[in-house]
C-alpha cells in the first residue's frame, strides 16, 4: 500500500514540480553540490505537509538526507543552504563515473570506441578523450564535454567527475542515467552509465564549431551544413589513436 502521512499526501511529486526545485537547485544538493540527491520537505517537513509545494522542497544529496533522518543536521542549516544553493554559487553539480582500470568503451550512437586515447576531435580540438590509469590499478580517466545544438556546453567530465552546469534547463539522474534538456522535451544528452568499464551515449544532439553531431540509439549523424548528413551505424574503432577527426576549416 501506497504510504500517506497524516494529511494523506503520498510521496510522490508531480514531474513539473520536481523540475522546478531542480533548476531553482542548480541540479544538485544545496549543501554540498553532488548531483546525486533526493527531493526533501523541509518547509513543512514531509510529515506535516498538505501538498508538494515547490518552494517546501529542496534536494539533499544521500549523506545530507540521512543527517536529517538522523536528527543530526537542523532545518534551519537546510533552508540557509536552499536559500543560497551550493550549485548555483559554483555553477554546476558534480558526481563521478566509476571505471576501472581496464581499458574503457564509450559506445557514442551509432560508433563504439575501445581503448581510443582521442575518440572525437572537431579542427584538432579532443571532443572526448581518456588516458590510462597513473599507476597500476588506478582507473583510466575520460576527460571532455558535451554541448547542446547551440554550442553551449552541457556537461563536462575531468579525469571522469562530471559536471553539469546549473544554466541547464534541466538535468536529471535517474538510476544510472542522466538526461539533460535545453527545453520541454528537447533532449541534447542521455548517458547511460555501466561501470567500470563503459559509458554508453544514447542520445546526443550537439554542435561544436560549425560541425553538428546528432545521435539516437545505435545511428550517429554528423553534419557541417546542418543539411546533409553522414550516418555511422555499428561501427567499432578499436585501438585508434584518434577515432573520428572532422575539420571543417
Ligand atoms: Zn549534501
Amino acid at each position: 500500500m501506497t504510504y500517506r502521512n497524516k494529511h494523506g499526501l503520498t510521496r510522490t511529486i508531480r514531474d513539473a514540480v520536481k523540475r522546478e526545485v531542480r533548476k531553482r537547485c542548480g541540479f544538485g544538493c544545496v549543501r554540498c553540490g553532488l548531483a546525486f540527491f533526493d527531493y526533501e520537505h523541509f518547509d513543512p517537513d514531509f510529515k506535516d505537509a498538505k501538498e508538494h509545494r515547490a518552494e517546501g522542497i529542496t534536494l539533499l544529496c544521500m549523506q545530507c538526507n540521512q543527517k536529517r533522518a538522523r536528527g543530526t543536521l537542523s532545518v534551519e542549516t537546510v533552508a540557509a543552504a536552499n536559500a543560497a544553493p551550493k550549485c548555483l554559487e559554483q555553477g554546476f553539480a558534480s558526481e563521478s563515473f566509476d571505471f576501472g582500470s581496464d581499458p574503457m568503451q564509450v559506445a557514442f550512437a551509432g560508433v563504439t570506441f575501445t581503448n581510443c586515447p582521442t575518440l572525437i576531435e572537431v579542427n584538432g580540438f579532443p571532443l572526448l578523450s581518456v588516458r590510462g590509469p597513473e599507476e597500476p590499478g588506478a582507473p583510466y580517466r575520460l576527460s571532455g564535454f558535451f554541448a547542446d545544438d547551440t554550442g553551449d556546453i552541457t556537461l563536462k567530465i575531468e579525469d571522469n567527475v562530471w559536471s553539469a552546469g546549473a544554466d541547464n534547463w534541466d538535468v536529471e539522474c535517474e538510476g544510472p542515467l542522466i538526461t539533460i534538456r535545453n527545453g520541454p522535451r528537447l533532449i541534447s544528452l542521455v548517458l547511460r552509465q555501466e561501470p567500470p568499464k563503459r559509458l554508453v551515449v544514447e542520445r546526443i544532439d550537439m554542435a561544436f564549431e560549425g560541425i553538428r553531431l546528432r545521435g539516437k540509439d545505435d545511428v550517429l549523424e554528423v553534419s557541417f551544413d546542418g543539411k546533409s548528413w553522414c550516418a555511422w551505424t555499428g561501427c567499432n574503432m578499436v585501438d585508434c589513436f584518434v577515432g573520428m577527426s572532422f575539420n571543417n576549416r
